[in-house]
C-alpha cells in the first residue's frame, strides 16, 4: 500500500528527514515509536504534503501512484488521513456540514456520485452510533468545547466516513486520559481491516496495550534505526531511546 524509499525531508532548510525507508501492507499497524524531535511529525506531514515540508530526495508510492505528485486534498481523496495530535476547531461550521462535506468533496474527486442527505444520515448514524458519538455532538460546531475523548471519538467518526484507507496518527494518544485513549483504540481498532493499513505514531508505548500492532519501528535522527515486533516497544519502555543514539 505504502512504500518509503529514502525520504529526505527538510523544513526550513533544515534537514529533518534523511534517508527514511519503509514499508506498509494492506492489513497492516506500524507503530513508529522515537524521541521528541526524531522526525516524527515531519514523517506525517511529508505523507500529507504540508507546505513548508520539502522532499528533496527520495519516493513514496501509495496503491503504486507517486505520492508526493498529488495535492493534499488528493492524497486525502486517495484515502490518506492525517489524525492530528490537537483536533481542530472549527466554529460556526456542524459535525455534520463538515462531514458532508468532506464526503461529497472526496467523491468528486475520485468520479463518484455525491451522497444524498438520507444516504449521508444512514452512513453517520451507523458510524456515530458505532463510536459513541450522539446526535447531538454531530449537530455541533466542530470540536468546540468538546472534551478531549470527544475530540477522538469525533476523530474516529471522520475515519471511518471518508474512505480511509490508510490513517496516519500523529500523536493522536498524547495527554489523553485512560476513557478517552480506550476511545481512541476502539477506533483504530474499529477502523483495521485486509483492506486498511495504520501508521501509529506514538513516543509511549501506553496506546500499544489496547492496539497491538504488527510492527514496531524506532525513528532516530530521520530515519528508521530499528523495526521489530510489538515486543520492541516493551523494550523501548523499559530502555528508552538513549541506546540507540549514535
Ligand atoms: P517529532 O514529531 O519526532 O517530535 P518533528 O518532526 O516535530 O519531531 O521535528 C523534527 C525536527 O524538525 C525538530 O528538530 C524540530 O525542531 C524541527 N522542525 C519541525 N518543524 C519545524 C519548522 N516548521 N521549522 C523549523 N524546524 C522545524
Ligand atoms: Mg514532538
Ligand atoms: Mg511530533
Amino acid at each position: 500500500m505504502l512504500t518509503i524509499h529514502n525520504l529526505h525531508t527538510t523544513v526550513a532548510d533544515k534537514p529533518i528527514l534523511t534517508g527514511l525507508s519503509l514499508t506498509v501492507n494492506a492489513g497492516e499497524v506500524h507503530a513508529i515509536m522515537g524521541p521528541n524531535g526524531a522526525g516524527k511529525s515531519t514523517l506525517a506531514y511529508t505523507l500529507a504534503g504540508r507546505p513548508g515540508y520539502e522532499v528533496t530526495e527520495g519516493s513514496v508510492s501509495f496503491e503504486g501512484e507517486d505520492l508526493l505528485a498529488l495535492d493534499p486534498h488528493e492524497r486525502a481523496a486517495r484515502g490518506l488521513f492525517l489524525g492530528f495530535q490537537y483536533p481542530v476547531e472549527i466554529p460556526g461550521v456542524s459535525n455534520l456540514l463538515f462531514l458532508r462535506t468532506a464526503l461529497n468533496a472526496q467523491r468528486k474527486l475520485r468520479g463518484e456520485a455525491e451522497a444524498s442527505g438520507a444516504e449521508f444520515m444512514k452512513l453517520i448514524k451507523t458510524e456515530a452510533e458505532a463510536l459513541g458519538l450522539s446526535m447531538d455532538m454531530l449537530k455541533r460546531p466542530v470540536n468546540v468545547g468538546f472534551s478531549g475523548g470527544e475530540k477522538k471519538r469525533n476523530e474516529a467518526v471522520q475515519l471511518a466516513m471518508l474512505g480511509t484507507k490508510l490513517a496516519v496518527l500523529d500523536e493522536t494518544d498524547s495527554g489523553l486520559d485512560i476513557d478517552a485513549l480506550r476511545v481512541v483504540a476502539d477506533g483504530i481498532n474499529r477502523f483495521r481491516s485486509p483492506a486498511r493499513a495504520v501508521l501509529l505514531i506514538t513516543h509511549y508505548q501506553r496506546l500499544l496495550d489496547y492496539v497491538r500492532p504488527d510492527f514496531v519501528h524506532v525513528l532516530m535522527g530521520g530515519r528508521i534505526v530499528e523495526s521489530g515486533g510489538p515486543d520492541l516497544a516493551l523494550r523501548l519502555e523499559a530502555q528508552g531511546y538513549e541506546r540507540h543514539a549514535a
